[in-house]
């Protein structure tokens, strides 16, 4: 679960990645670009091999081409070879394996290809800063997979081969690189949309609701330090998620106050419950940092989890005797400098009252610090 942090530390490590411009004929203009094959070679973070976690349809994934061969099993049924894929990091053996999968069919897997090769480059350049900078510092350059043997996803010509730098003596169709280029592209309007409208892409609303009953992709729940269940909140989303979550949480090892830790939603609509431990309330300065805590932590664990909807309870509110008002002006400016601190980051958060009262407290809340 400390994806997002591991991949940031090892890219503080390690030397920036570096791009050498060469050109490439296209027609009678002359245009720059970016060669590259093997991940072991220059340019090699553009190959699909090349080790780059990431977190997509609510699994981790050790390589693009882990989750484009997983996929590709899955498309034919072949579940027994979709799990082999999840079973190693090699990716000659993603490929091995799909390769074999049974039902395979020509014409689908043409047409499904590029779409679940966009979604694998999506995930991979934005979760991993060092390579999302890379693929941005290859400037407007023509990205071109080289592979003699490959006429789909490379140009059908090798890193050594003259033909390379002419688009019309390709043999092959070069998917992979012109994906890596639109993927670069939406990274780039990305930034510029960010820049031209920099509040927030996280928005905050409020509803009266039952939260095991919200499909959103995160409940949040207001647990207690053993994760093991509990009454109100807790005890709801226990009962409504089904005894396979308890088995979960009792594999966390408890959870501090302020901590958060996740799990699957298994029978509930949300996808992912984030457990927090919100203060016992002491009428203490303590309290409400804690209780700030429990917030912050949850979000930033949203975050890592590629997380888009999530949905809190009043945490602390009930046994733990946390007064409304002042755990309500807690949860709110913190999720707001949350939402402030995370800018290019879109969530939506839900504060789930379970009385309308709740509710009318909230609103007041949100309106004053509008
Ligand atoms: P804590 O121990 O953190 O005080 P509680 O579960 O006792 O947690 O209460 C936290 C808040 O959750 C209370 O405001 C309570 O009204 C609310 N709550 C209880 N059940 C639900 C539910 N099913 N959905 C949303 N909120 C709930």
């Amino acid at each position: 679960m400390d994806k997002s942090s591991s991949n940031k530390s090892s890219s503080n490590m390690r030397a920036r990645i570096a791009i050498q411009h060469d050109t490439l004929k296209i027609g009678c203009k002359t245009c720059g670009a970016v060669y590259f094959h093997l991940p072991e070679e220059l340019h090699g973070f553009l190959s699909n091999w090349y080790p780059s976690r990431f977190v997509l349809d609510g699994m981790q994934f050790s390589s693009a081409e882990q989750y484009i061969m997983y996929r590709k099993c899955l498309t034919f049924g072949d579940t027994e070879s979709a799990k082999k894929v999840l079973g190693t990091t090699d990716p000659a053996q993603h490929q091995a394996i799909a390769q074999k999968a049974t039902g395979y069919h020509d014409k689908v897997w043409n047409g499904l290809r590029q779409v679940i090769l966009m979604r694998a480059l999506t995930a991979k350049f934005t979760q991993n800063e060092e390579l999302r900078d890379a693929l941005l510092r290859t400037g407007e350059d023509y990205l071109v997979e080289c592979a003699h043997k490959d006429k789909v996803w490379a140009c059908g010509e090798g890193l050594q081969d003259e033909e390379r730098r002419d688009i019309d003596k390709w043999s092959g169709k070069n998917i992979l690189g012109f994906a890596l280029m639109e993927v670069r592209n939406m990274l780039r309007m990305q930034e510029i949309s960010s820049e031209l409208d920099p509040r927030p892409r996280g928005t905050i609303t409020v509803q009266v609701n039952d939260i095991t009953t919200l499909a959103v992709d995160a409940i949040v729940n207001a647990a207690n330090r053993s994760l093991l269940g509990g009454g109100g909140v807790d005890g709801a989303i226990h009962r409504a998620a089904g005894p396979q979550l308890v088995k979960e949480c009792a594999t966390l090892g408890g959870c501090d106050t302020g901590e958060a830790k996740i799990t699957q939603g298994y029978k509930l609509p949300a996808k992912w419950v984030i457990h927090t431990v919100g203060p016992v309330y002491r009428g203490k300065g303590t309290d409400a940092e804690l209780l700030s805590h429990c917030y912050r932590n949850s979000l930033d664990l949203a975050m890592e989890n590629n997380i888009h909807s999530i949905a809190f309870p009043a945490i602390s509110t009930g046994v733990y005797g946390y007064p409304l008002d002042e755990a309500t002006a807690v949860a709110v400016s913190t999720v707001k400098q949350w939402l402030e601190d995370h800018r290019d980051y879109a969530i939506d958060v839900i504060f789930c009252c379970f009385s309308q009262k709740a509710y009318d407290v909230y609103q007041a809340c949100l309106d004053k610090t509008e």
